[in-house]
């Protein structure tokens, strides 16, 4: 059965298919099957954009349709860049970018205020159909120096309670703590019954 996912993220495409493997379903991206269809990410929380995008995205296609809203929390920045974290230093989208931003802002951050969290909302949307959602968060801090050849985004300065940045875990490793991998857990349920 195919599941649209509404993003053009290669990297949470991996992620998501990697955490999908074992359920009879194809996980293929929304350029795919609507090339050129963008939907803007103009909501005030992971929940409004998740929802949107699953929704907007089943409609179109007229096919099941998952969705991921995540970013990052910084405490220290009153919980920025949040929903705004891919476009954090501006469009477009730069990931080597967004972090030179993220260490500048923190400069002056003491290594015990430097505390951060992954948030991401999952929403799965079949056309016509309720919005089904699920949130899944992940706790660490942000480093001073990047470490890791992992991850994309904001891994090589994210730092889990044990030291290793998220950008040195194996893929397996980061699906197993990660936001994306909590939030996809209380999902699973739903796909194997949509399956
Ligand atoms: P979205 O496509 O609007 O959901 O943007 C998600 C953004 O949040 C990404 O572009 C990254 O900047 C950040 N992000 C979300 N999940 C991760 C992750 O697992 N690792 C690193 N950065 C992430």
């Amino acid at each position: 059965m195919k599941l649209v996912v509404a993003s053009h993220n290669r990297h949470k495409l991996g992620e998501l298919r990697q955490m999908a493997a074992g359920l009879p379903l194809e996980l293929v991206p929304l350029g795919e099957i609507a090339p050129g269809f963008e939907i803007e990410e103009d909501g005030a929380t992971f929940e409004d954009n998740a929802s949107k995008k699953a929704r907007e995205t089943a409609a179109r296609t007229g096919l099941a349709a998952l969705a991921d809203d995540s970013g990052l929390e910084v405490d220290a920045l009153g919980g920025e860049p949040g929903v705004r974290s891919a476009r954090f230093s501006g469009m477009p989208c730069d990931d080597g970018r967004n972090n030179a931003l993220l260490i500048e802002r923190l400069a002056s951050v003491p290594a015990d205020r430097r505390t951060a969290r992954y948030v991401a909302v999952i929403a799965l949307a079949r056309p016509g159909g309720p919005v089904e959602l699920a949130r899944g968060t992940c706790e660490g801090r942000i480093a001073r120096s990047p470490r890791g050849q992992g991850g994309f985004g904001y891994d090589p300065y994210f730092t889990l309670p044990d030291g290793r940045h998220m950008a040195e875990l194996t893929p397996e490793e980061k699906n197993r703590i990660s936001h994306r991998g909590a939030a996809f857990a209380a999902v699973r349920a739903l796909l194997e019954r949509l399956c």
